[in-house]
């Protein structure tokens, strides 16, 4: 399913609760922002309870197809920079492939292995920060005054090592 093309607005997203909808409005105003607009990208809204994620994306690079999953009880709010994040992802799919292939060649593709391990956290958590760096910077960017998720995930974090 392609997505029609849009004239982009300056208007976010809508703050609404979280439905395929919403999710394709984020995806036709940041497609064409992140040169991503060949890609067929399908939204999808995860229900599940014990998901623990905010967001997912599923690659299929070599038919230029992806899919978002969102989870449904997000607070809309955090909707659109949880969407650029996931598109980062596909943007940065390329390199992330290289960098685990890097991986496989040097350490094995065995997961047990202890320095596959640490070269395998190190790098994810490289990959995430970057992605959520250059998200933030995206949205900061774009006018977006809000909270982030990232930030609020950080103070919580902040205040459970404080009371220790
Ligand atoms: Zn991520």
């Amino acid at each position: 399913m392609k997505h029609p093309i849009t004239k982009r607005t300056g208007e976010r997203c809508i703050m609404k609760p979280v439905d395929e909808k919403s999710i394709d409005e984020c995806l036709v105003k940041w497609q064409p922002l992140l040169s991503l607009s060949d890609w067929d990208i399908r939204s999808i809204v995860v229900q599940k309870t014990n998901w623990r994620k905010s967001g997912d994306v599923k690659i299929d690079e070599s038919n230029r197809m992806a899919a978002v999953m969102i989870k449904s009880d997000l607070d809309p709010v955090y909707l659109e920079q949880v969407v650029v994040h996931e598109l980062l992802h596909i943007k940065l799919w390329g390199l992330d492939q290289m960098i685990e292939e890097s991986l496989n060649a040097l350490f094995g593709e065995e997961d047990s292995e202890g320095k596959r391990i640490f070269a395998q956290g190190q790098f994810m958590r490289e990959l995430e920060a970057t992605t959520q760096d250059l998200a933030r910077a995206l949205l900061d960017a774009s006018g977006f005054k809000g909270d982030y998720l990232f930030n609020r995930v950080q103070k919580q974090i902040d205040g459970e090592i404080e009371k220790d």
